[in-house]
């Protein structure tokens, strides 16, 4: 037996309809829950209601994840993925707040999104 768990999820000014599956109820209900009742209205950087929800595969290991993009300034909001359950939640900074990330120059979508690429220095160039 499986059960369809229907969730309204609002990113800016679209409301998408997801179905989450699981073996009764509960465990439907509990997959939706992570992402329904959630505020995705404006972007957490710059407030703009142009937003919207966009999947990406890491470039090395192909890993897929999910985002909300802000198409003003760029900023994001990056989804995790719970390693026993595999329900996506959205992560969530020091207060419980979603961890919006402001754009930085180049897009990089590294398989730690919350690591900072650290800067390739030519250790033979030495000026002297
Ligand atoms: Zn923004």
């Amino acid at each position: 037996m499986s059960v369809i768990y229907n969730a309204k999820v609002k990113v800016g000014k679209e409301t998408l309809l997801i179905g989450f599956t699981g073996r009764n109820l509960w465990e439907a209900k509990r997959k939706a829950q992570e992402l329904e009742y959630q505020d995705f209205t404006k972007c957490g950087c710059c407030g703009s209601d142009d937003i919207y929800l966009a999947a990406f595969l890491t470039k090395e290991k192909k890993y897929p994840y999910l985002k909300i993009v802000c198409r003003s300034c760029k900023g994001q909001l990056t989804f995790g993925e719970n390693s026993e359950t595999h329900d996506n939640y959205v992560r969530k900074d020091s207060n419980g707040n979603p961890a919006w990330e402001k754009f930085e120059g180049t897009q990089n979508t590294s398989s730690k999104p919350e690591s900072k690429p650290e800067p390739e220095q030519a250790e033979d160039d030495l000026p002297f």
